[in-house]
């Protein structure tokens, strides 16, 4: 009896010993860790272990003698020796907001990860460490503006030249709170950036415009900037829609843009005029995130040859339907009609962004001219460019049509910078694109 006793305590005891052994070592890796850190900066890591499961993450700030502990966790064992403890975990924490005991010289520093497991035995633990090298930046970069005499109109266009310090990784202008991206460019010096921003139709003539400027450790300037806003005066239509219209323009639409038709037809015109419109305009601010950084043409932009303006840009058009008002949109773009079928040409050096049908647009191109700017041709009855073409100033991209929601053969010609669409006036008027553009590149 005795001996079956202790032959029963020495198999348990080696079950135990066996049960609890934890031959692995814990594991640790950096996720996401800046070399640049700034005040808000936040560093994350992974720490994994195999066996008896994760008992400490400690992390130390060191920069030359000083220390200090700035994150640590440590998380429970489990004391049944069959079962694991937390074999992963991922951490994030803001190294130089959990400093309290000395404060960051704005230079290189170290942290030093410990992390271990829970012991075998109850004796032996494993430790691991990593090591990692950081440099502490908490001042802003700089900013001053370049160029002089901004002006801009209410739907208009505007390009500004500015200096930013070295550490600049991003910068451009705020117009209200929408941004813009700022571009270097080989024709100007290293620490310069050209903007290309635009003032909403319908924006306040008090709008607040900043430049801005972000460095590897996320550091943000903005300083005010000086530009006039000049207002201008819009056009109003009224159009009104007959079943006829909708029944002749819907199918083609919808079926293209996978939608399906209403029971009727002022919804059915309401969900392309209005919701697929909002979509369509997502679908270019989308684009224009591609535009090259680069400014791909050199001269004002052309108007469709030999064309009489049927309807001007920012044009206020409210929609009756059987005598009622259902629905208002503004006209984002010029509608320029000539004979019908006649060619499109590209009205500036461009790469061809977008070839194909586009909602209430039709067949559509989009040319991208660098620096976000790009041009749109809609309603086009046959399309000879492919994506990604490169096109010169006055090339075919197509003929003129109504595909799309037109009521009749044109095309409808939008500008666009950075997604917003501008007033192509100023971008065919050679004396505005030198003196707005390309004079401040000089
Ligand atoms: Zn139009």
């Amino acid at each position: 009896m005795k001996k079956l006793i202790l032959t029963l305590i020495v198999l348990a005891l080696i079950g135990y010993l066996y049960l609890d052994w934890d031959g692995a070592e814990p594991k640790v890796e950096w996720l996401d860790a800046p070399k640049d850190i700034g005040a808000k900066t936040a560093v994350s890591l992974q720490a994994l272990d195999d066996g008896k499961g994760l008992a400490r993450i400690t992390v130390t700030l060191v920069q030359g003698e000083q220390r200090q502990i700035v994150f640590e966790e440590r998380m429970a064992r489990s004391w049944q020796p069959w079962k694991r403890g937390t074999p992963q975990r991922a951490v994030a924490f803001q190294p130089v907001e959990a400093l309290r005991d000395f404060s960051l010289a704005e230079q290189a520093f170290q942290m030093e990860v410990e992390v271990e497991d829970h012991p075998s035995w109850l004796l032996f633990s494993r430790t691991s460490t990593l090591k990692g090298d950081f440099r502490y930046d908490a001042t802003p970069p700089s900013i001053s503006t370049q160029s002089t005499q901004h002006n801009i109109r209410q739907g208009g266009a505007e390009a500004v030249v500015y200096n930013v310090s070295e550490d600049t990784v991003d910068s451009g202008v705020l117009v209200a709170d929408r941004t813009y991206r700022g571009f270097e460019m080989a024709r100007l010096d290293p620490g310069q950036r050209i903007c290309l921003l635009a003032l909403p139709y319908n924006a306040a003539a008090d709008t607040p415009f900043k430049l801005w400027a972000v460095d590897a450790s996320g550091n943000r300037s903005e300083i005010p900037l000086a530009i006039q806003v000049r207002p201008r005066r819009f056009g109003r239509d009224t159009i009104s829609i007959r079943d006829s219209f909708i029944d002749k323009v819907a199918p083609e639409i919808l079926q293209q843009s996978n939608l399906t038709r209403p029971a009727t037809h002022k919804e059915t015109f309401l969900l392309i005029n209005r919701d697929l419109r909002q979509r369509n305009h997502s679908q270019i601010e989308e684009l224009s995130r591609r535009s090259a950084s680069n400014l791909l043409w050199s001269q004002a932009f052309l108007q469709l040859s030999n064309s009489a303006v049927q309807s001007s840009f920012a044009d206020e058009r409210t929609y009756l339907y059987q005598g009622q008002e259902i629905d208002r949109q503004t006209h984002l773009g010029f509608d320029l009609a000539s004979t019908a079928a006649s060619p499109v040409e590209a009205a500036n050096d461009g790469e061809v962004a977008f070839a194909g049908y586009l909602g209430i647009y039709g067949k559509c191109v989009i040319l991208d001219h660098g620096l976000g700017l790009m041009s749109l041709y809609a309603h086009l009855s046959e399309i000879s460019v492919a994506l990604s073409q490169q096109v010169t100033r006055g090339d075919p991209l197509g003929r003129t049509g109504e595909t799309g929601l037109a009521g009749g053969d044109h095309l409808h010609f939008t500008m666009l910078v950075q997604g917003m669409p501008v007033n192509p006036l100023e971008w065919w008027d050679a004396a505005w694109v030198r003196n707005h553009v390309l004079g401040r590149l000089e």
